[in-house]
Order: structure tokens, then C-alpha cells, then sequence
């Protein structure tokens, strides 16, 4: 049985194969990318089962993401459209290292998602519902979904995790700050960037935020709320339970670090589920982190359970 339910749109990416502006042509590999389906296949990875809530158009693309996430042993939830199609993104390298993401994804079949899809048999013994903040950003109905599946979460005492992966693209900072301190109240566990926590403040608290300690207590609700910052290369710090806690990064040098704040948040999430201490929680979430910037793609460099093993016995992360 899955033990952590997340939802949220997953489409296909196309990567061209060469550095380089696409206008000049380029080969291209095709996979499947999406914040939340990442966390969970990270999850599926470290042994832990994941449920994924979604909707995909009746094409080829649509058939990608669900062969992917079966592939990886996460469970499928997942409704067809026959009208509208699945998202896409297309990655262009124009310079090493740098990539710039475009976007294909309104009127995709994933934003019509709707409270509809939910069912009181998906939380069957599920202990964590996971939702980004990307999801109630792509309609209205999506964000009536996010909503509605928080508080059956609450109802039937699953906790709720959001990692905000604020979107420029999706909403305004204005926009995603009213959007998200509607959800706050139903999150247990919070996730986000400097930026992201910052975004969450009211106007009032933000005076009183000198340092990342002021920033997550702030955010902590008294202590009844566990606020997790990434800090890239710099590690990671925590809220729980009132009291503050740093670890920093492992040293890796990064290939790709697309897709290291998804392998973070599953490893800290499989931590949580584990009730490993706070110390715990931040230095297994910073190893998968480490791991993932050692791969390109968003999700491919997610550790299993061995791979993490194996890196925090210090073997050599390269040689697996
Ligand atoms: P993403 O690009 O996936 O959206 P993010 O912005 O959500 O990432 P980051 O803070 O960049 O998240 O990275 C998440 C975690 O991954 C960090 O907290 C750290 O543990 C690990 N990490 C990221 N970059 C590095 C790095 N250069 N070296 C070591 N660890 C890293």
C-alpha cells in the first residue's frame, strides 16, 4: 500500500541532445518531468510507496508519463483526456551548463483537474499527502482540488507537506502569496527557498525576519508547523518543534542541479516517515540533493536506497 498520496500536473520534456540555440536544430531525447511525480518516484526509490492523483491526454506523450511512473513502481490514480492534450516542456542548452524551459501546458489536460477526481479510498492508509505549489497555480479548479484534498487529508489525519516551487510563469508573487496562505493552515510540513519562505511572510513579519532562524519561525505556527529551507550548495536548515537546526551541503561537483530540491524534499519526507531526528531529516535530504546534482535530467539522478547508502558509507557517489 502507497503510504504518501501527492497530485499535480506531469508532462513530457524535451531536451535537445546539443548545446546550443534550438533554431539551429537539434536532436532531442523525450522523457516525462513534473515537481510532484519527481518527489514520488524519489520516494518509490528509497522503498517508500507513492499514490499519483493526475490527468494526461489520450496521446503519445500521455502514455510516456504513465509507462515512466509505472516503471519506477509508483502507483497510478491517473483520469484521460480525450480532448485535451498532456503538457509539454522543451529544454534548450543555449550555453553549458544553462538551460531555459518553455512551456506548454494551458488547456493542457492536467489543468482541468477538479475536486472530481477525489475519492476517500486514495487516503487508505496513506500517511502523507504531498502538494506543490505549482498546482493551484495552473486553474481554478486545480486549486479548488489542492484545497479540497488538504482538508480530506486533515479529516483523516494524514499530514500535508508543500514544497511552494513558486512559477513566475504560473502567477505573480502577489498572486501565489494569496494563493498559498490559503493552504498554509492545512500544511504540517513546508518546504521552499529563501525566496519562496520569504514570498509567504505577511507584510508585517517580514520586518521582523533578520536571519533564516526569524524566517522559519516565523512560518512555524507556533511550532506546530515543520518549515524546511533548501540552500542549494549551502545545505539546508529546519524549524520543528521550536527549535532550529543547520546541516550543510556534501560536496559534490554538480552536473545538473535541476531536479535536486525534488530528490531533497523525498528524502526528507522518507526521513519524516522513518521519525528520524530533525539532524537526521536534513542530512539524508542533503545526500539525495547531492545525488541528484550528479545526474541531468529532473528525476534520473534520484538515489534508491542503495545509492544513498552507499554515499553516506563514503563510497565514491560516482561508481554505482
Ligand atoms: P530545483 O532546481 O530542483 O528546483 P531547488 O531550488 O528547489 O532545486 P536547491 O536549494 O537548489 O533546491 O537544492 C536542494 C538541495 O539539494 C539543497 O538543499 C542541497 O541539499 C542539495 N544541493 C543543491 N545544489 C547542491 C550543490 N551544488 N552541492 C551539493 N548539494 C546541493
Amino acid at each position: 500500500r502507497p503510504r504518501v498520496l501527492t497530485l499535480g500536473e506531469t508532462m513530457g520534456l524535451v531536451r535537445a541532445g546539443e548545446t546550443g540555440p534550438l533554431r539551429a536544430g537539434a536532436s532531442a531525447r523525450i522523457t516525462i518531468g513534473g515537481a510532484e511525480t519527481n518527489v514520488a518516484i524519489g520516494l518509490s526509490r528509497l522503498g517508500i510507496g507513492a499514490l499519483w492523483l493526475g490527468r494526461v491526454g489520450d496521446d503519445a506523450i500521455g502514455e510516456a508519463v504513465l509507462a515512466a511512473l509505472r516503471a519506477e513502481g509508483v502507483e497510478l490514480a491517473a483520469e484521460v483526456d480525450g480532448e485535451r492534450p498532456t503538457g509539454l516542456m522543451v529544454k534548450e542548452s543555449r550555453v553549458p551548463g544553462a538551460s531555459r524551459v518553455s512551456y506548454y501546458r494551458s488547456g493542457s489536460a492536467a489543468s482541468a483537474m477538479s475536486p472530481e477526481l477525489l475519492r476517500p479510498e486514495l487516503f487508505e492508509g496513506v500517511e502523507l499527502l504531498h502538494l506543490t505549489g505549482i498546482t493551484p497555480a495552473l486553474s481554478r479548479t486545480s486549486a479548488d482540488l489542492v484545497h479540497e484534498a488538504a482538508v480530506t487529508a486533515r479529516e483523516h489525519g494524514v499530514r500535508v507537506s508543500l514544497d511552494v516551487n513558486y512559477r513566475s510563469t504560473l502567477w505573480s508573487v502577489d498572486e501565489a502569496r494569496e494563493g498559498l496562505q490559503r493552504l498554509l493552515p492545512l500544511v504540517d510540513v513546508l518546504f521552499g527557498g529563501h525566496g519562496e519562505l520569504f514570498l509567504l511572510c505577511d507584510r508585517t513579519d517580514r520586518h521582523h525576519v533578520a536571519d533564516d532562524s526569524a524566517l522559519l519561525a516565523s512560518l512555524a505556527d507556533a511550532g506546530s508547523r515543520e518549515v524546511v529551507l533548501k540552500r542549494g550548495d549551502a545545505g539546508a536548515a529546519s524549524h520543528r518543534d521550536g527549535a532550529y537546526e543547520e546541516a550543510a551541503a556534501f560536496p559534490v561537483e554538480p552536473v545538473d542541479t535541476v531536479g535536486a530540491g525534488d530528490a531533497f524534499v523525498a528524502g526528507y519526507l522518507a526521513a519524516v516517515l522513518e521519525s528520524r531526528s530533525p539532524v537526521e531529516r536534513l542530512r539524508q535530504a542533503n545526500a539525495c540533493g547531492a545525488l541528484a546534482c550528479l545526474n541531468t535530467g529532473d528525476w534520473e539522478g534520484t538515489p534508491t536506497r542503495r545509492d544513498l547508502s552507499a554515499f553516506l558509507d563514503g563510497a565514491d557517489p560516482v561508481v554505482r
